[in-house]
């Protein structure tokens, strides 16, 4: 019943004068179905759901019964006069207090989120989640009959009263999944030119995580340059964004060099990022492991700015705000990760029998990082921070090999996977499919002017101040 969404065009005007258009898809075939980066949650409603609550807009007591509906449309929904009291949780609140205030009796409300209890946690509720409260009016007095919220857009939870207590439940909404593609020229930056786009943040952050092997993203890109992207959206069926998918297609045009890079999916299941040539993209180490941080001190020989020497410095330096998050740049098992020195708190990782990265001054350890804890590329090890000897917010970055710092910009690190054969053969049909796609989703944009993006600064002039390593040792 979900596939029922036949290849309709919808556009999606709102993503702004560069972009583009959004096309409904299919939802993918199971064996296509997204990988663990972006997992599937595309709810099945086929079974006989639980009774839902009726959800009426505004209870009119003068017109008697209002007919109601859960913007669906397609089931029956039984005529009840109901009313909903809508309450929000505040600071501090606790929902046994705001079904109290709304006047359901206390004994009742114990109960009803008791059995709220069972499908959701009320720990994860948000502060001003709001609840309908739901009262049966056919009698003389209100009787309360349960509540329903949406923790996410595409959830309901309904607790609802039955004969024998209260009972709850969790629907998950179908969602669809919509092909967006957007192109853009990059005047300052690729985040604003994207902003610019209507590219979400999500999707932005990716598209960057994904060149971070080959491209820096402070020196390698100017005025003039451009880039193109094809991702997947989910919407429940009344057009509410649930989540950003991944993304399919992207391309970056830097001077004359176009960088165009595919997903594909491993008949196993793997995903990876290809060329067009079905090279993979993806480098045993990141090159960046930070998003959107420019490099404030490479490695090599420089001049101490207050001794006024040359000192080699075994790292590079990356200034960003402090709490800018900082990846692991490759998968591997975390050797250390506490004060050292000068270092300040410092999270090194070993890589394979020969490399190993390190991260210092951080502000905070990521979740769970600690000696022994295993992570994969990509992961939150840290957050930038000036701890140890450091002169503003940085991540001083060091490769290592053989237990020696090395250029991480010259380290010579394995690439991923390559496809031949049969996947050689799906890949090149992905990759037609793919364009066709593009061109679909962006032609729309093209039949409309381009907008002009405002210059912010000529050649990215920095304004972040400069923190680097001062004189210790190692650093
Ligand atoms: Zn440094």
């Amino acid at each position: 019943m979900l596939n029922r969404a036949a290849v309709t065009t919808v556009t999606a005007a709102a993503l702004g004068a560069l972009v583009a258009a959004a096309i409904m898809v299919p939802r993918p075939a199971p064996e296509l179905a997204m990988p663990a980066l972006t997992p599937p949650t595309v709810a099945a409603v086929d079974e006989p759901s639980p009774p839902l609550p009726v959800i009426l807009p505004d209870f009119d007591r003068e017109q008697g019964l209002s007919l109601a509906g859960d913007a669906w449309g397609d089931a029956e929904i039984a005529v009840e006069p109901v009313e909903r009291r809508v309450v929000s949780l505040g600071r501090g609140g606790t929902l046994i207090q705001l079904l109290l205030d709304a006047e359901v009796p206390r004994e009742q409300a114990h109960e009803a989120v008791a059995a709220m209890r069972k499908v959701h946690n009320p720990r994860q509720l948000r502060l001003g989640q709001e609840f309908s409260v739901l009262f049966d009016r056919t009698g003389e007095e209100p009787r309360f009959v349960g509540f329903e919220f949406q923790p996410a857009v595409e959830k309901v939870v309904s607790v609802t009263a039955g004969d024998e207590g209260f009972r709850a439940a969790e629907i998950e909404k179908p969602l669809a999944r919509l092909t967006v593609g957007a192109r853009g020229t990059i005047n300052s930056s690729l985040y604003q030119a994207g902003a610019e786009a209507g590219v979400p943040m999500p999707i932005l952050a990716a598209l960057i995580r994904t060149y971070s092997y080959d491209v820096d993203f402070q020196r390698d890109v100017h005025e003039g340059d451009g880039f193109e992207v094809l991702f997947d959206r989910y919407t429940t069926e009344d057009g509410s964004i649930a989540r950003e998918g991944a993304i399919r297609y992207a391309a970056l045009k830097l001077g004359n060099k176009v960088l165009p890079v595919y997903r594909y999916e491993f008949q196993d299941g793997t995903v990876d990022y290809f060329t067009r040539k079905g090279e993979s993209i993806r480098k045993a180490l990141l090159r960046t492991p930070i998003d959107g941080a420019r490099i404030s001190s490479k490695f090599g020989m420089r001049r101490h700015p207050v001794l006024g020497y040359s000192k080699m410095h075994k790292g590079m330096d990356f200034a960003a705000p402090t709490g800018t998050p900082i990846y692991a740049a490759g998968d591997g098992v975390i050797e250390e990760a506490g004060q050292k020195g000068s270092y300040g708190n410092y999270v090194r990782i070993r890589h394979n029998g020969k490399i190993q990265t390190a991260y210092a001054h951080l502000s905070r350890f990521g979740a769970n990082i600690r000696r022994g804890a295993r992570v994969t590329q990509g992961d939150v090890i840290g957050f930038v921070g000036t701890t140890g000897r450091s002169t503003g917010p940085h991540l001083h970055y060091e490769v290592l090999e053989n237990g020696r710092q090395t250029n991480p910009l010259k380290a010579d690190m394995p690439t991923g996977r390559t496809l031949d054969g049969k996947e050689m053969a799906r890949f090149k049909a992905l990759v037609a499919e793919v364009d066709e796609e593009f061109a679909r989703a962006t032609a729309v944009a093209a039949a409309q002017p381009a907008g002009t993006l405002e210059l912010v600064s000529a050649s990215g002039e920095e304004t972040v101040k400069s923190g680097a390593c001062s004189r210790e040792p190692g650093c």
